[in-house]
Formats: C-alpha cells, structure tokens, sequence
C-alpha cells in the first residue's frame, strides 16, 4: 500500500476533496490560494474552475454545477464560467477570526460545513447543516477547528472530527430528519499515541474509518466499533489534510496535503508536501454525495 503523486499542482493548503463519477472529475481547493481545482483522472490534469477567499471545501450539486463554502457562507459555482452565487444567509460574518473549514454532503443530500478559530485555539466554531428549502441550521456550537465527516455504510452513524481533542466522535444519525443524537468518542488519537491530530476524513464500504493525520505524515485505517487502529498508510507530507474515495470502482484513494507552517528545514525535507496522491488500498469507498439544494 504505497501512495504516489497524482498532480503538478503544489498546494498550499489542499483540501476538501469530492468525487464527480460522471464526469470523472475530482474537485478539491487549495484555502490558502482560494483556489478550487478539478482533476480529470483521465489524464491527471488539474484545471481552475473557481476562485473564492479561503474556499475551504467542494461538492457536485445534484442539479449540476457545484456548491461550496467561502469564509461566510455556502455558495454554487459554475465550473464552466467561474461565477459564484450565495445560495445561503451570511453565517458567522460578524464573528471576529472564525471562518467555514471542511464539509460534506450526506446520503440524503444535505450540506454539512462547520466554522473554526482560525487562532485554532478558541471553541467560538459551529458545525452547520443546509438542507434544500430548509436553510441552514446549526447541528452544533463549541467548535475550535471543525473538520472531517462521515456516514456509515447503513446512514445510522455520522462520525465528526474537531482536530484539537484529538478524538472521531460517532453520533446516532437519522437519515430522514437529518438530525444527530447519543455522541460517543469511536477513535480516540490520546489513548491510541498517535502523531499529529484528525483532520479530514472518509469511510469505506467496509464502515471502517480512513482518517488523515496533520502532522503525523499519514492516513490511518479504524474500526469505528471497536476503536482499534487496522492500518498505517505513510503520506510523504506532514501536513496530511483529507482524502476520499475515487475512480470508476470507487477503489482508488486520492489524499490532500499542506504546504503552510512547514518552516524551511521542513520544507526542504518534504518536497512533495502540498501535492495530491492516490493509492490503492484495496478496499473500495462510499459514494460522494451531492448537494440537492
Ligand atoms: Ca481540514
């Protein structure tokens, strides 16, 4: 299991990633740059699609075209001609140092994104939940640096990372009403000694947890039940940031990373921080879901 360079593209700060099956495209942004990127996985080429301040993460919208999160708010895009539209109120834009950081959409097609202290130091975050004709709704308050997510294989758990408590948190889920109840810790990075804290992450099709590492240089692999670490896959950047499944087969593993808050030495060591990586992990992942708003 070894992951290789899928991209040119030398990321400041990659993140956010999401499948568009039938386009063959993976969408995902660099925050730092604003920039959102598609890759084509026909060629490995990365194309500019949009620009937005801190664009933090991308989804394909079921209605075609993407949605997204800026600082303040959800927006589309239109990856043909680059335009961007609110699709919701402000949310937070009066809130000094907070901004939106990662998101998805779940089965039932419903946007979750949260808000961080961009000091990554201040629980001042929410996590927020915009379903078609219902807006958007805080799930959650008490938030430092809100980031991946995750549904389970049967839409009954929803896992959720806050980086700082070093924890994957699992909720009893309700695909239908899209609300959450009963959390529990499912990973738990203290009591395990792991490098780094939980950022971005994906489930597979096996409900086993893949979560990406910021300074740990590495993906791991859990049993979400069981809280037992299954598997290390070595990532050749400190600064891990997310991943999720792609490919026809969904078996292809694409991994974000991060340039920012390497200092030079660091920098010099890692010359593949920032770019995109692939690996076959030989086990296949869940869809990406669309945004239906
Ligand atoms: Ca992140």
């Amino acid at each position: 299991m070894n992951a290789e360079v899928a991209s040119d593209v030398r990321a400041e700060l990659g993140e956010g990633p999401s499948w568009d099956e039938e386009k063959g495209i993976l969408y995902w942004v660099d925050i730092k740059e604003g920039i959102v990127y598609a890759h084509d996985l026909g060629n490995s080429s990365d194309k500019i699609v949009g620009r937005g301040k801190n664009v933090s993460c991308v989804v394909p919208r079921s209605n075609g075209g993407l949605a997204l999160t800026l600082e303040h708010g959800f927006y589309s895009l239109d990856p043909n001609s680059g335009m961007m539209d609110a699709i919701s109120e402000s949310i937070e834009a009066n809130l000094p140092g907070s901004r939106f950081n990662d998101g998805k959409c779940d089965p039932a097609e419903r946007f979750w994104a949260g808000t961080m202290d961009e000091t990554e130091s201040k629980p001042i975050g929410s996590l927020y939940v915009f379903a078609k004709g219902k807006g958007v709704k805080k799930a959650l308050s008490g938030i430092t640096v809100s980031n991946g997510l995750g549904w389970s294989p049967d839409n009954k758990t929803m896992y959720y990372i806050d980086s700082p408590t070093r924890k994957v948190a699992a909720f009893d889920y309700s695909l239908q009403t899209g609300e959450i109840s009963n959390k529990r810790i499912a990973i738990n990075f203290d009591e395990t000694q792991q490098p780094g804290v939980p950022d971005g992450m994906t489930v597979d099709a096996e409900g086993m947890v893949w979560v990406a590492h910021w300074g740990g240089a590495r993906l791991t692999r859990w049993n979400p039940s069981t809280g037992k670490l299954l598997d290390t896959l070595p990532i050749p950047a400190d600064h891990t940031t997310s991943c999720c499944f792609a490919g026809r087969n969904l078996d292809q593993l694409y991994i974000t990373s991060a340039r920012v808050e390497l200092d030079e030495k660091k920098l010099a060591a890692q010359p593949l921080a920032g770019r995109l990586f692939v690996a076959d992990v030989g086990v296949r992942g869940l869809p990406t879901y669309k945004f239906g708003g």
